[in-house]
């Protein structure tokens, strides 16, 4: 990863800065009830999505969006330090700053952060402990929420969980939150759309530049496998039914504009088309 991955849309350039890549994960791990086997059936998944056994890979990575007038960020992982229970998100100390470094980025010139939804592998950079307390990373950039994400997200929070109190609230105490809807246009080609049922208002980020389209998933879907079988839940998903319809619209409306789908945690290559295939789809890489 030493290179980072950049994809081209029109005039914009879009950039992946990886936090960690798992591979060789038990999909129920992910998916409940789905077998190693079940994804081994789709050999299109080996080796970038799965490997023989079908044990999947999966990601966690923030796209740096730079147009010609702003740089956005889209999602930005777990951070470090953060009190998590999930362990594998527990107290972090990865180079993902560096990383952003590494890829031309300072993060006093980053203008918009945005979140497709408030989970906290999506945020956790937002903030950087400084002297034991947490500050915003980003200190000149607008950071958008929406109010059924902030409802998410506070209800989510706990002692042993305390996302808001370390991602979020620091946020609104400097004055960088913005409150729009899940709908909202962001210029340059940029548009949400709401892509609910992961959780209470998901949305998902349109790049449009010079006849070219890209779509930034967020968690509508976590896996490939997830073209060729849509209606397969993640273990996150909050409404069940309305992720499985979201999931097979997103992905028609991507397939139709022959744009290119960027999966938040899509391993090794994220970023592809749709491939009609029987009653569902194929991922074919870029
Ligand atoms: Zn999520
Ligand atoms: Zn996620």
């Amino acid at each position: 990863m030493a290179t980072p991955e950049q994809y081209q849309v029109g005039d914009i350039t879009i950039t992946a800065i990886v936090e960690a890549e798992t591979l060789g994960i038990p999909p129920q791990f992910f998916f409940p009830g789905l077998e190693a086997a079940d994804v081994a059936r789709h050999a299109w998944l080996v080796p970038d999505y799965a490997d023989g056994n079908g044990n999947i890979g999966m990601r966690v990575q923030a796209f740096v969006v730079r147009t010609a007038t702003r740089t956005i960020i889209v999602d930005p992982c777990v951070g470090n330090g953060k009190t998590r229970s999930l362990p594998f998100w527990n107290g972090l100390a990865t180079d993902w700053l560096t990383r952003l470094a590494d890829a031309g980025i300072d993060p006093a010139a980053v203008d918009l952060v945005v979140h497709t939804h408030l989970h906290e592998d999506h945020l956790g950079w937002d903030t950087t402990l400084v002297d034991g307390t947490w500050q915003p990373t980003f200190p000149n950039a607008r950071h958008l929420y929406t109010e059924a994400g902030l409802a998410f997200v506070r209800q989510r929070s706990t002692d042993a969980d305390p996302i808001y109190a370390d991602s979020v609230e620091p946020i609104f105490t400097a004055g960088l939150a913005d409150i729009v809807t899940e709908d909202v246009d962001l210029g340059e080609g940029l548009r949400m759309e709401p892509s609910p049922g992961h959780t209470p208002g998901h949305a998902s980020l349109w790049i449009t530049s010079a006849g070219q389209t890209a779509l930034i998933t967020g968690d509508f879907m976590h896996h490939p496998v997830q073209f060729a079988d849509p209606e397969i839940p993640e273990v996150g998903d909050v409404d069940v039914d309305r992720a499985r319809s979201t999931r097979r619209r997103m992905i028609a409306a991507a397939h139709d504009g022959d744009a290119l789908i960027i999966g938040t945690h899509f391993p090794t290559k994220p970023a592809g088309r749709a491939v009609a295939d029987g009653d569902a789809w194929r991922f074919v890489a870029l």
